[in-house]
């Protein structure tokens, strides 16, 4: 069974070689799968995509045609995917979760640099400047922060929050009742909180969630932190209120245009996005390449979970981790119970 793998770094290869997979033969692609590489995957039988793969109407046309079966996304995101079109064409399957505490301790590596500025006093001290000036921030207990979306990460940062004697709000469009969350409205949290952090997924609803409106809204001096997806944040915004300094700090993991240049090293090229070389340049701005989930353990199990989702199509197994915008909860991000036969169609 041959397998297309796009967008191979040398970490995915490594993760997946150490596995057992006798069945598949992976033709492994550095090249990000779209509507212009789709043919890349011609003579295969599966596709192994990532999350800036562009897998649009054309892509999944082109994939269906040539027989491909099944998308496997090797990532829990799925706003690249055009789910209307693949529906009764190609089942497509993701990893749910693979280590939320990646992600989680990743958004406090960045909280805890932002405000304290190690970034900064790295780059100096390599050059022997030991000045202090401008390194000031603040203590981070007793401070609010508010969580948008509390599911796997989300959860799991609010503990670690906790942990630091933060008091912590949340928002979510479906609370955990069982959860011990203090869940407020979308309003209070842009009202009340030092420091904003975004855990909910890519939508429709959540697209541009920070936005000049919303900021507007905040304190003076905020702190904001995404380690999701880009486009939750409407870039020029929130560069206008860095700028301002009506936000005090931004810590990015994800830029709305990142498919362009994140994962690729582009030190030799002139930067034409001019939102994203204004935000790499300020003070003010930790800007990382979309490596939240970048841990041994993610790593080993993302490549174990795609494994099993591919066996358990190709052994006519219900698929357990299936998604498609049928999904009772697709919304959640939660796995929908009510496949016919345990597939989605
Ligand atoms: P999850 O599905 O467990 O949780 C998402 C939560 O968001 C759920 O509780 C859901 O109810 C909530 N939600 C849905 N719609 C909402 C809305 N309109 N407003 C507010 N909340 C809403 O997902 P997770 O595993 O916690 O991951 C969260 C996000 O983190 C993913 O969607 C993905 O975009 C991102 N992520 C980033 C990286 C990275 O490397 N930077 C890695 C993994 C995941």
């Amino acid at each position: 069974m041959k397998i297309a793998f796009f967008d191979t770094k040398p970490y995915d290869k490594q993760y997946f070689d150490l596995l057992e997979h006798p069945l598949y033969e992976i033709k492994y692609l550095e090249t990000k799968l779209n509507a212009d590489t789709a043919t890349l995957a011609k003579g295969c039988t599966a596709v192994v995509a990532f999350v800036n793969d562009d897998i649009d109407a054309s892509t999944i046309d082109q994939l269906y045609d040539m027989g491909i079966k099944i998308i496997a996304m090797r990532c829990a995101g799925y706003n690249n995917i055009d789910f209307e079109e693949a529906y009764d064409k190609i089942h497509v399957v993701r990893v749910p979760a693979y280590s939320p505490y990646a992600v989680a301790e990743y958004a406090a590596a960045l909280m805890l640099s932002i405000n304290r500025k190690t970034h900064k006093a790295y780059n100096r001290t390599r050059e022997f400047n030991f000045a202090l000036n401008n390194l000031e921030g603040f203590d981070l207990h007793g401070k609010t922060i508010g969580i948008i979306g509390t599911g796997q990460i989300g959860k799991i940062f609010i503990s670690i929050c906790k942990g630091f004697g933060m008091n912590v709000i949340a928002y979510d469009k479906f609370p955990d009742k069982t959860a011990d969350i203090n869940y407020v409205e979308l309003d209070r949290i842009f009202e009340e909180s030092d420091i904003i952090s975004l855990h909910c997924p890519l939508s429709d609803e959540t697209h541009y969630i920070i936005n000049e409106d919303s900021i507007e809204k905040m304190k003076q001096g905020v702190y904001i932190i995404n380690t999701s997806r880009g486009p939750l944040i409407e870039s020029h915004a929130l560069l206008k209120a860095l700028q301002t300094r009506k936000v005090a700090g931004a810590a990015l993991d994800v830029y709305e245009e990142e498919s362009a240049f994140f994962y690729e090293d582009c030190s030799s090229e002139i930067i034409t996005d001019e939102v994203l070389t204004l935000l790499v340049a300020m003070p003010n701005v930790l800007l990382t390449s979309h490596q939240a989930f970048l841990t041994k353990e993610a790593l080993e199990n993302i490549a174990k979970t795609t494994i099993l989702n591919l066996n358990e199509f190709f052994e006519d197994k219900p698929l357990t981790n299936e998604i498609c915008y049928k999904g009772k909860t697709f919304e959640t991000g939660k796995n929908c119970l009510e496949k016919p036969k345990g597939r989605c169609f």
